[in-house]
């Protein structure tokens, strides 16, 4: 049997069924890791008495051979959802102190399913930003360096601590969030699965909104199944988001070991960028080749409007984020610095609440809404919004998933970026077009560059079809057989 940490959440689960482990030591294990791995900055909140408890309750609901699909499974929740009772910052000041009198849907879920919550985990300030260097509770370190390089690597964002966390291995797995690449990026600079289901497969209710037409939850885990196993457990119609589908749950787990044989894969030409380095057009090259392998036909296909695809999003995540965050007040949640009158109130808490992208998105959103530029910007952007869907409606004609790397580089070193935003953007390159058309897209890790840092492939699918993802996003784990581990985790 493979040490606590090493196993895999569904190797944890027949474990415990087995009474070959408890939950108590499975937890115990993890608390380590998570002690051990302090340095990393993965958490804003640990809860570890919380977490022993549960597991308690957990190991006697399993000894008398009961529990749901994750009973007993530690898990770390992404700082962006509510937990009742537990503080809950979204990485930000302005949520100083905030303790959610409610539980988001998608924790509540796991909780259901007998899932045990470790702690709350590091992310960018209102999930705004690739690099987790925008959080107000400081960066989270990569636990992967470049080979035979002492410098610290940022994880990704804006679910940084989500994936130090479960590269780590000091969580089995993990919620995050993604409104323009936040599971999928961060999942491949730390050689872990991420997936961003279709929008509306999983409830919104009692996530802090960053862009309500773009988020969506999802897990990151080790492996695919895992991830699967997670997602059967966090999606479902919830009649407290009005966008959330009111479609039944397929079997993903079952969905994972499928195959491609038959599948047409689509390789759109635009994903092609000049200036990308060698190294990700050779991951991609290999993806393609694996498929084929395994049964799969490649075909080229186009998305003639993914150029506008990141420029849009910096139009329409802003617009949405600058009406979501005229809520933080000083009023109603968390911090409050006081003034002499009401409006300078506002004033003083705004100012000192949030960090300077969060101000940035703020000043664009509310320059794109503002009457005098709104046709111009934010009307424009929702159009080419609409030709960037309808490109995947065409392409979708032709073929069954998409495969395109998932992100423009391996993970960079902490600080790099910072003073150039639209460096920063450009992380999201790939990423941002499933959000906007709302298309499920996992990414998969397919192997290590020169540096041995982990590189990750991206499989986008149609609307509601995670079964054909998974089932993609497992041929590649196979062919990639990613056993690399960061330094000193072995
Ligand atoms: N990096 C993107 C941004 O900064 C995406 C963030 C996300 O998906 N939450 O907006």
């Amino acid at each position: 049997m493979a040490a606590p940490t090493h196993m895999t959440i569904a190797e944890a689960r027949k474990a415990l069924k087995a009474k070959k482990i408890s939950s108590a030591e499975l937890t115990d294990a993890h608390l380590k890791a998570m002690e051990q791995t302090r340095g990393l900055n993965a958490f804003v909140t640990e809860t570890p008495e919380r977490a022993k408890a549960d597991a308690k309750r957990a190991d006697v609901v399993l000894a008398k051979g009961e529990g749901g699909p994750l009973e007993g499974i530690p898990l770390g929740i992404k700082d962006l959802f509510c937990t009742e009772g537990v503080l809950t910052t979204a990485g930000s000041h302005i949520l100083d102190g905030f303790k959610p009198p409610y539980e988001s849907t998608v924790s509540a879920k796991l909780w259901q399913a007998g899932a045990i919550m470790l702690g709350k985990l590091n992310m960018d300030e209102f999930a705004m930003g690739s690099s987790n260097m925008t959080s107000y509770h400081g960066a989270v370190k990569n636990p992967w360096r470049r080979k035979g390089a002492n410098s610290d690597l940022v994880p990704g964002g804006s679910s940084g601590g989500s994936a130090a966390a479960v590269a780590a291995r000091s969580v089995m797995g993990a919620t995050a969030t993604d409104t323009g690449g936040s599971i999928r990026q961060p999942a491949a600079f730390t050689g872990t699965v991420g997936i961003k289901p279709t929008y509306g497969r999983c409830s919104r209710w009692g996530i802090v909104a960053f862009a309500s037409s773009l988020d969506q939850a999802g897990p990151i885990a080790r492996t695919v199944e895992d991830c699967a196993i997670m997602l059967q457990a966090m999606s479902g119609h919830d009649p407290k988001d009005s966008t959330s589908a009111d479609l039944p749950v397929p079997n993903f787990e079952a969905a994972v070991e499928r195959g491609v044989k038959g599948l047409k894969i689509g390789i759109p030409k635009e994903y092609k960028l000049d200036g990308a380095p060698k190294e990700i057009q050779d991951l991609w090259e290999q993806g393609i080749a694996w498929l084929k392998e395994a049964g799969a036909t490649p075909v080229d296909i186009t998305l003639p409007h993914t150029k506008y695809a990141l420029p849009v999003y910096y139009v329409i995540a802003p617009a949405e984020a600058s009406s979501n965050l005229a809520r933080y007040d000083g009023v109603r949640f968390g911090l409050r610095v006081p003034g002499k009158t009401l409006d300078e109130m506002y004033e003083n808490t705004r100012a000192a609440g949030f960090g300077a992208e969060v101000k940035r998105r703020i000043l664009i959103g509310t320059y794109v809404l503002s009457a005098g530029y709104y046709d111009a910007y934010y009307l424009r952007a929702q159009r080419v919004r609409s030709l960037i869907a309808r490109d995947f409606t065409e392409a979708y004609k032709q073929v069954d998933a998409i495969l395109t790397p998932a992100t423009p580089s391996a993970a960079f070193a902490i600080g790099e970026k910072m003073d150039d935003p639209i460096a920063m953007y450009l992380n999201d390159v790939f990423t941002v077009t499933a959000n906007l058309a709302g298309l499920p897209g996992i990414s998969v890790p397919g192997g290590v560059n020169a540096d041995g840092l982990p590189l990750g492939l991206q499989v986008i699918g149609k609307a509601f079809d995670e079964e054909t993802v998974f089932a993609v996003g497992r041929a590649l784990e196979k062919a990639a057989n990613f056993t690399a581990l960061p330094e000193g985790m072995a």
